[in-house]
């Protein structure tokens, strides 16, 4: 087939495959992709076609091979790292919009909702009337922030620093636990990841105030210019809270940018249990979140909230265009204001970050609080802190499990424990490969105090109470059967009477 012009008006067609196939996957009529891992790579091994195969063809391509051996993300056993699947009214709003509205830059309907739904992101969140911009990610929404806090920061001592570079060192505050896009975004913003002083934790994970405090007084006494402090409102890690008001009050007092990431753990605000612990966050200059994290938009959505925009487009100018010119209206009076969304450039979103073509990306997060509005965001959130606190409850119960970390958002961190096992790490390493094998319940692993942790992240739309329960239930089976099969072998060995997992546990 050699059709070179896509039809107009056949989507119900095949968006209707399409959503079969999902539905399908959905229902996890599949085993991993890993199991059949050789006949799809086999089947998707072809050369560049030089004739097309048709929209027919593509459509079942992508039902029968692609769909099938996707991601297991969007399984309600999924809680490793901090990432879910997406809901069904952000995958719809998705489709709509990469339609109706491809960029976010025109006047249209979906630019009234991207301000619109930030407005209610703000509303929401404990943020006020901070004023936001979407990115793609937590990553981007990071550099965004601390755009700006460098623009603020070299401003303060009479340079623009996005027009002349910088001229002097410079320092961001973090603590250890921060996400490593701290760094990087220090990198790309020319103060070098090396600027990044992290501070140390306390035991439960959280910055250590004094410890920020004194770092601050060296450096600037060795003259080095501080450009932002970065809290954290629920660490990657652990979900821990760093405190953000006593992080606030020492930026304010040294005039330094008070940036708080709260990518993962901002959300956690509308848990009534939890709210004390953002107090201090409206000291923030600039906060992000991710909505494609707890909220379950699909990848692609982070936002970055500040209190005047026009800092963002000093830091993020772009240069005069010729191919603008004449395109985007110039009101000199002559002719009659027309308004088009061909041209009519809504707000300009373009000029508060990185993004210049960019998906709409607030009709997500719109269609999702529009589907279960802000009380059904809420006992989502409530339901997976209580996951976490599940879970830690059958550990203080069990004496085969280990709690490591009290959880503070949905995020539990615990092991199996067992007299005799003499290398605890190596064990529950090999309890969450055969558990992972299993494919139902599947957490990541984290460590804790350099201390091996199966770490779940309650996140899913999907995920419910069972989830908590069959994840303890599967953690204990296996370790009993690991450590039954252990003593069978050390048994055979007259040497030990310990066990070394790492002798003796056949490779999975
Ligand atoms: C996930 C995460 C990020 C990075 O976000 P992406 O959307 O993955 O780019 C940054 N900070 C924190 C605290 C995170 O949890």
């Amino acid at each position: 087939m050699s059709a070179d012009r896509a039809e107009l008006g056949n989507f119900e067609t095949w968006l209707a495959r399409i959503g079969a196939g999902l539905d399908r996957f959905l229902q996890f009529e599949h085993p991993d992709a890993w199991a059949n891992r050789d006949q799809w790579l086999e089947r998707l091994e072809q050369p560049l076609p030089e004739d097309g195969l048709g929209i027919d063809a593509v459509t079942r391509e992508i039902v029968d091979t692609l769909i099938p051996n996707g991601q297991a993300i969007t399984r309600p056993g999924f809680t490793g790292y901090i990432v879910t699947g997406p809901v069904t009214a952000a995958v719809l709003a998705n489709a709509a919009a990469s339609v109706a509205s491809p960029a976010r830059y025109s006047s249209t309907a979906f630019n009234r909702v991207e301000e619109l739904s930030l407005d209610w992101l703000a509303q929401m969140l404990g943020l006020g009337a901070m004023k936001g911009v979407y990115s793609g990610g937590g990553s981007v929404a990071n550099l965004v922030g601390l755009g700006a806090a460098r623009q603020h920061a070299f401003e303060q001592v009479g340079r623009d620093p996005a027009r002349d570079g910088l001229d002097r060192a410079a320092r961001v505050y973090a603590s250890e636990e921060c996400h490593h896009t701290i760094q990087r975004s220090a990198g790309v913003l020319g103060l070098g990841r090396r600027a990044v002083r992290l501070i140390a934790c306390d035991a439960g994970k959280r910055m250590r105030v004094d410890a920020l405090a004194a770092a601050i007084n060296e450096d600037l006494g060795a003259g080095l210019l501080p450009v932002a402090v970065v809290a954290n409102a629920g660490a990657t890690n652990t979900g821990a809270i760093d405190p953000l008001a006593d992080i606030g009050e020492v930026a304010r007092a040294h005039g330094i940018w008070y940036h708080v990431d709260g990518a993962y753990g901002l959300p956690g605000i509308l848990d009534a249990r939890l709210r004390p612990l953002y107090r201090g966050l409206e000291l923030a200059d600039s906060v992000i979140v991710d909505p494609h994290k707890w909220l379950g938009a699909a990848i692609g959505v982070a936002a970055t909230f500040v209190h005047d925009r026009t800092i963002l487009e000093r830091a993020f100018t772009q240069e005069a265009s010729d191919y603008l010119e004449g395109t985007i209206e110039q009101d000199d009076g002559t002719e009659p204001r027309i308004e088009h969304s061909m041209d009519g450039f809504g707000i300009p979103y373009y000029n508060f970050g990185l993004e210049l073509s960019s998906p709409c990306r607030g009709v997500v997060v719109w269609a999702m609080l529009q589907e279960i509005g802000v009380a059904g965001m809420r006992a989502r959130i409530v339901r997976h802190n209580d996951l976490a606190r599940r879970v830690a409850d059958r550990c203080r119960e069990h004496e085969n499990l280990e709690l490591m970390l009290e959880p503070t958002l949905s995020i539990c961190c615990f092991r199996y424990v067992a007299p005799g096992i003499d290398d605890l790490d190596r064990f529950n390493q090999r309890l969450h490969r055969r558990l992972v094998r299993e494919n139902e319940y599947l957490p990541s692993t984290t460590r804790i105090d350099g201390r091996l942790a199966l770490r779940p992240c309650f996140l899913g739309a999907r995920t419910g109470d069972g989830q908590a329960d069959g994840l303890v239930d599967a953690v204990l089976r296996i370790g009993a059967a690991l450590l039954a099969e252990s003593r069978q072998l050390g048994s055979r060995s007259p040497k030990r009477n310990n066990v070394a997992f790492r002798d003796v546990i056949p490779k999975p």
